[in-house]
């Protein structure tokens, strides 16, 4: 997806980093870590994000951050805006749609501009992610903007083009993520600098964004976005915490998937869809009445980015249903599996943002889905 507007820009990553005027911080995508591991013949259990953090310090990256944290970011602005969305949405209204997969929004733009409005506004987890970056930990680290080169390890190669977009770029110019490397170029990068991975430590990613829950690593499969966002929502209206199993429906590879729940006494019924031709025939069903949602989560690569279009390749292999049950097995080990209970997110509306929504939320990590900007 996007592959024809794709740039390779490792010549100018490296340039960043051996730039001493400026600080280079790296994201992890969440589906890198299922994947990253092929190319060098690692095991899953082998091929950690905390191996590859050590591995990105020696190859000169300041700090190495984690795409989960602000996946939970995602979240918390997400399940805030479907809640206001359910309060005026009638029973024959479309739903609100997911926005964190280019792929599908490029779709979106070019085959169904009539539903743009329907849309989430919140940016995705690496749009958020350079925003956050670029304004408050930039200026608790006394860095302006053009002091930070933001680069992204996505499992991606739309996410170059949804990095380049004009409403992506700050009011000052610089963007939000300067450079999207996908996972077979940071790969290509490793080996072009002789690294056996097994030869390197774990360590921990860097403070404040390195820290991530469950919620946050699952975003890389079919189902993930919808499953966090589920768990969140159900705090936001019950304050309490979710049985974190609650919404498991959502997982699997199958193209299509329900969950049937009810939030503040009101059912909702929200649906997964990975594939652009399931996409295709779900909005096609939803627009002549033959099926219902209240919200949708849509991934264009079938079984969500664990599959997406810049990971390893075998050829005739999907991989997709091999690498997500990695992301669910983190979720499982870790002990805060929803995206509120995040100590890093509670610090960034403690300290910036305030809270889900507000007007620097807004400004900073929602944007408008324009027809003519693809
Ligand atoms: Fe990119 Fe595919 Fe993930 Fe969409 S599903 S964000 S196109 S890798």
């Amino acid at each position: 997806v996007g592959a024809l507007t794709a740039r390779d820009d490792i010549d100018k990553v490296q340039q960043a980093i051996a730039d001493p005027n400026v600080t280079t911080v790296v994201q992890i995508a969440p589906a890198i870590r299922t994947a990253y591991g092929e190319a060098f013949g690692l095991k899953p259990e082998e091929a950690t994000v905390q191996r590859l953090a050590t591995i990105l310090h020696h190859m000169g990256f300041d700090y190495v951050f984690d795409t989960s944290f602000s996946a939970d970011l995602t979240i918390m602005e997400e399940s805030s805006e479907f809640l206001e969305f359910m309060k005026t949405k009638k029973p024959n209204d479309m739903p609100l749609f997911t926005s964190c997969c280019p792929g599908w929004v490029r779709f979106a733009k070019s085959e169904y501009p009539e539903l743009l409005g329907q849309l989430s506004t919140s940016k995705s987890p690496q749009q958020m992610f350079g925003a956050v970056t670029k304004t408050w930990w930039a200026k608790n680290h006394d860095l302006t903007p053009e002091q930070v080169v933001s680069v992204s390890i996505m499992p991606c190669v739309a996410k170059k083009s949804e990095a380049a977009m004009p409403s992506m770029t700050r009011t000052d110019g610089t963007p939000d993520v300067d450079y999207v490397l996908t996972t077979r170029e940071m790969n290509r990068m490793m080996k072009s600098e002789f690294i056996e991975p097994l030869n390197f430590p774990e360590s921990q990613l860097d403070d404040p964004l390195g820290i991530a829950t469950g919620a946050g690593m699952i975003f890389g499969s079919t189902g993930g976005v919808m499953e966090a966002a589920l768990r969140t929502g159900y705090y936001f209206v019950n304050h309490e915490k979710p049985d974190a199993d609650t919404f498991k429906a959502a997982r699997g590879e199958d193209g299509l998937k329900e969950v049937n729940t009810e939030l503040n006494g009101v059912p909702v019924h929200a649906l997964v869809v990975s594939g652009l031709g399931n996409t295709r025939r779900l909005i096609e069903d939803l627009k002549a009445g033959r099926r219902h949602a209240d919200f949708v989560e849509v991934m264009a690569c079938p079984g969500g980015c664990v599959g997406g279009g810049g990971q390893p390749i075998h050829d005739g292999c999907e991989m997709a249903g091999y690498r997500a049950p990695t992301l669910y097995k983190l979720d499982r080990q870790t002990k805060l599996r929803c995206s509120y209970e995040n100590p890093s997110i509670k610090t960034v509306y403690k300290e910036y943002l305030t809270a889900p929504l507000s007007p620097l939320a807004e400004e900073l990590l929602h944007t408008e889905h324009v027809a003519s900007e693809r």
